[in-house]
Formats: C-alpha cells, sequence, structure tokens
C-alpha cells in the first residue's frame, strides 16, 4: 500500500519541493493549507510546473493557531512533515504573533501525530535556532551540538519561534512515552527555484534587489541553503533509521547580501543596475536605522560572519549539497521565467 505524507502548509516555497519529492519518490501526500481549495489548487499548480503528477496529492483545512482539523489531517498518514511556521518578512513588535503559531502548532502536529500512530516527524527548523549561542570562540564553526539562546536582547522575534517551536519538539518527544521519532532540518537561507510567484522571504528579497529596492546593501551574511537539497534532506530523514533523534544543518557555504545581488546581475545582466550597486558602511546603516525601522533588525548582524558545519548531513544521510552560486543562480533564473523580475 502507498504510505501517506503529511505536509503541513503545503502552500509554502520549500514545502511545494518537499511534495513534489514525496510525490517523485511514490508517496501520496496530504497537504495542510488555511485554506484547503486555495491551498489544493496552488500545489497543483506549482507540481505541473515541476512535472510532478499530482494525482496521489490531497489537501485538508489546518491552522496553526487552532485545534481544528489536524487529528484529521494526521489520521492514516505513516509520516508527518511539519513545515509550516510563520516566516514574515517585517518583524511583528509582539513577538508572540510569531511565537505562538510556531510553538503551538508544532504541538498541535507533534499531538496529532502520535495520535495516528505516525511513526517518525520531520520539523523544518532553522540554522536561527543554531547560531545564536550565548557565547562562542571566535572562528567557531556552528554545528548541530549549539543551541540559540533566547534570552538574547539582540535577536528577532523569527529567531525565537523557530528555536521554542524546536525546543518545544524536543520536549514532546522526550516527555511522551509512544511519541513518533523526532528528525529536524535545519535549513540556512533558503535560495533556489520558485516553483510559483507566491514568494518566500528568502526568495522576496532577490526580488525587491531585482526591482531596484535596494541601492546598497548592508554588510551582511548568512548560511545558504539550496530549496532542492533542503525538500531531499527532508525525505531522507523521514526513513534513515539513523536520523531519530537528530538535527541536521542544511547549508552550503554563506553568502553576503550584496554577494546575492551580484549572482543575480551574473544571471540576468539586464538587471545589473537594479541590484545593490555597493556594500553601504555600517556607519550609514546605523544612520538610516534611525529612521527606517525594518533597518534596526539587521544592526547586530553587520559585518558578522557566521558559518555552520553541513557534516553530519553529508555523513548521516549521504547527502551531496548544491552551491550557494547555483542556489542563487536558479533562484533568479526561475524568478525571470515566472516574469517577476
Ligand atoms: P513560506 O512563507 O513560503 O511558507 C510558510 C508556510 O507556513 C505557508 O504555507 C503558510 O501558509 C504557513 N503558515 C504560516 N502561518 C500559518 C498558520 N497560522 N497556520 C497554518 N499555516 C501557516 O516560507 P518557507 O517555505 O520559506 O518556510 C517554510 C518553513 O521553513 C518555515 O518553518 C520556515 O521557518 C522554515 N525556514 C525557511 C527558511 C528560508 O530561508 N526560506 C530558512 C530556514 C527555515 P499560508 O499559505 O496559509 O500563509
Amino acid at each position: 500500500m502507498t504510505d501517506t505524507v503529511l505536509v503541513t502548509g503545503a502552500t509554502g516555497f520549500i514545502a511545494k519541493h518537499i511534495v513534489a519529492e514525496l510525490l517523485r519518490q511514490g508517496y501520496a501526500v496530504r497537504g495542510t493549507a488555511r485554506d484547503a481549495a486555495k491551498g489544493l489548487d496552488i500545489a497543483q499548480k506549482a507540481m505541473a510546473r515541476a512535472g510532478v503528477d499530482a494525482t496521489r496529492l490531497s489537501m485538508v483545512a489546518a491552522d496553526l493557531t487552532r485545534d481544528e482539523g489536524w487529528d484529521a489531517a494526521a489520521s492514516g498518514c505513516r509520516y508527518a512533515m511539519h513545515v509550516a511556521s510563520p516566516f514574515p518578512i517585517t518583524q511583528p513588535a509582539d513577538a508572540d504573533e510569531v511565537v505562538r503559531p510556531a510553538r503551538e502548532g508544532t504541538l498541535r502536529v507533534l499531538r496529532a501525530a502520535a495520535k495516528a500512530g505516525a511513526p517518525r516527524v520531520v520539523l523544518t527548523s532553522s540554522t536561527v535556532a543554531v547560531m545564536y549561542t550565548a557565547s562562542h570562540e571566535p572562528g567557531h564553526v556552528y554545528s548541530e551540538a549549539d543551541w540559540t539562546d533566547t534570552t538574547r536582547s539582540d535577536i528577532t522575534p523569527y529567531i525565537i519561534s523557530k528555536t521554542l517551536a524546536e525546543r518545544a519538539a524536543w520536549a514532546f518527544v522526550r516527555e511522551n512515552g509512544g511519541a513518533p521519532e523526532l528528525a529536524v532540518v535545519n535549513p540556512g537561507f533558503v535560495q533556489g527555484p520558485a516553483l510559483d510567484p507566491d514568494l518566500s522571504t528568502s526568495l522576496e528579497v532577490q526580488h525587491l534587489m531585482g526591482k531596484g529596492a535596494y541601492p546598497g546593501a548592508p554588510r551582511i551574511e548568512f548560511p545558504v541553503a539550496d530549496v532542492r537539497d533542503v525538500a531531499e534532506i527532508h525525505v531522507k530523514a523521514m526513513t534513515n533509521p539513523a536520523a531519530a533523534g537528530e538535527r541536521f544543518i542544511a547549508a552550503n557555504g554563506t553568502a553576503t547580501l550584496y554577494g546575492i545581488g551580484q549572482q543575480i546581475a551574473a544571471a540576468l545582466p539586464d538587471l545589473a543596475r537594479k541590484v545593490p550597486r555597493f556594500e553601504m558602511p555600517d556607519v550609514m546603516v546605523r544612520g538610516l536605522a534611525v529612521v527606517d525601522k525594518r533597518l534596526r533588525t539587521v544592526l547586530p548582524e553587520l559585518g558578522v560572519v557566521r558559518v555552520c558545519s553541513n557534516a553530519k548531513a553529508r555523513e548521516t544521510l549521504g547527502h551531496e549539497f548544491r552551491s550557494p552560486e547555483t542556489a542563487i543562480r536558479d533562484a533568479a533564473l526561475s524568478l525571470r521565467a515566472l516574469k517577476i523580475i
């Protein structure tokens, strides 16, 4: 019998690639979306663009902030991929706006998966749940052993939401006998091809750069992941016996914001005058942040380089990563094919 996999937030950028990978591998997929009919339409169109047969894809309604729908969503599913979580481009003033759906939604999915007797849940966390440790030695390379300290005063509500959601998931499986096994994927900033024009925050950055929204880029740098790697790692972590009880960093190398712009221009030379043309001196960013509130969240990141090791995904899951250049270029080319930039 075909195994069915629950994929939460199946309208999202990463989730659609996970759904495509599962369908390609012969699984049936039950997605969740806040609006099931709209969600099914979005996911089916994305599968058509990916050249994947969506016959075995269905969609049910469930919201991370409400109990209704989750038991029915998980019932009969062999595995669950919990991908949905708020990922806003601007940070809310009230951290609870993102923390509550992230943490409580994770617990709702885990409870429903436990009731359904699913043997394993894969959770999409983030490298942001890894890299903002209380302290570290200079040159420290972050690994799955590192955890973000949510009491730090310089981190965003989103970072707090991802860390507390992941912590809650580990506590749930530790404290509840008979809970599913848990495997966690911690992606860096995800690039790679979009399957439709409904962009995640991480591709919205390319969209804004391509439209000329940023003449200069602040000096920030972060780990980068290709969405295809992120999807494949989720599916490997779902069945590999050695993945149970483990976190996996899914990122390969880093990119600067300025570098992303330059790579967009290399892929699409007509955008050379639109993408950021210089790196802004930190003092300039600090000055602008006095009037532009959105810039304040980047101030603690200026000039900081955080490097993550992906050795565990390579060694335990046998995964070979695409380069950051491939991820950024293919994102840009997909946005051009979709007529977005
Ligand atoms: P998207 O914004 O494309 O997807 C987010 C998904 O979460 C959407 O399907 C959205 O559904 C769903 N969602 C948000 N709030 C709720 C809610 N209250 N109830 C139900 N569903 C909700 O983002 P990504 O695909 O980029 O992100 C997917 C996951 O990957 C997230 O957990 C994110 O934190 C994580 N991640 C992303 C990275 C990146 O760079 N893109 C990096 C590291 C981790 P709807 O369509 O209804 O809004």
